[in-house]
């Protein structure tokens, strides 16, 4: 399967924009690349618009599990997939980024390129997972982001291998995302009449320092741009919880991130960050 070109959807402002707070999120950390990465000229800088997409997809995806736990709410169905709904709706109003494209679909390339890293081959144990495949983790945001707005996303059905018979269906699918998740957030995102209070602590940050030779690049690189800083201020700007969430970025001695339910926290593991930078400098190339 080829890999997909992102163009530029120039969308209009459209859709449910109930998840606007996710283009905040990006913007910010946009803007804290973009300051301070001025020794270069270009505008655009796909390798951290990679980084960047793929990072906010994990985290979000992490904080589904978190919302599931703490909001105690039911899941019908496969809650890793609930999870990837929800990282993929807060994606889909996160605007464009610096080349235009959109960080949803950056995302979703993310799952191509780690299929593909395993020649395209599930093995038995994958199918055991918890997790769908990464191959149809894509094509998953690949459907809503289409069924969001099809006349918009054409292209998806063209040239992002979107199957027209399943296309049909794409709209359904997202409505019944976005309702479903929708419904849970109405009690979460602040609104103007009840904005969130300047101390609102619902998120919490430890950056720890890297412990291994090989996180130790990528660790100072997201402390120095305050990734993670800059993510959770905007969080606590737009989300209020019934409980605390801590986030905590840190070696973890694999690649990985996730959310316990027995310390309330969610791990952002240096390793799998470094393995975005890494995909997202072969990208570039
Ligand atoms: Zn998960």
């Amino acid at each position: 399967m080829e890999r997909p070109v992102i163009v530029n959807a120039c969308r209009l402002m459209r859709r449910l924009s109930r998840f606007l707070p996710a283009l905040v999120v990006a913007a910010s950390i946009g803007t804290a690349f973009a300051q301070s990465d001025a020794a270069t000229e270009e505008e655009s800088d796909p390798v951290t618009d990679y980084f960047v997409g793929n990072l906010l997809f994990v985290f979000y995806h992490e904080l589904g599990h978190g919302l599931i736990h703490k909001l105690d709410l039911p899941v019908l169905g496969r809650e890793e997939d609930a999870a990837d709904q929800l990282a993929t709706l807060m994606l889909m109003d996160a605007g464009t980024d610096s080349v235009g494209g959109e960080p949803v679909l950056t995302a979703a390339l993310g799952w191509l390129d780690s299929w593909k890293k395993r020649d395209g081959e599930a093995e038995e144990s994958d199918y055991w997972d918890e997790h769908s495949l990464d191959l149809q983790r894509y094509a998953n945001i690949v459907c809503l982001v289409y069924g969001s707005d099809p006349d918009s996303y054409k292209n998806l059905v063209a040239e992002w291998d979107l199957p027209a018979d399943r296309a049909e269906r794409c709209p359904n699918d997202f409505y019944s995302a976005a309702a479903s998740w929708n419904s849970v957030m109405d009690g979460v995102w602040v609104t103007e009449e009840q904005p969130a209070p300047a101390d609102n602590r619902s998120f919490t940050l430890e950056v720890e320092p890297a412990q291994s030779e090989e996180t130790r690049e990528i660790a100072h690189y997201v402390a120095e741009q305050q990734v993670f800083e800059g993510l959770i201020e905007s969080m606590n700007q737009n989300m209020i919880l019934p409980a605390q969430i801590k986030v905590v970025a840190r070696d973890c001695g694999e690649e990985n991130a996730y959310y316990d339910p027995e310390t309330s926290e969610i791990t952002m593991c240096y390793e799998w960050l470094a393995t975005f930078m890494a995909d997202a400098e072969k990208q570039a190339e």
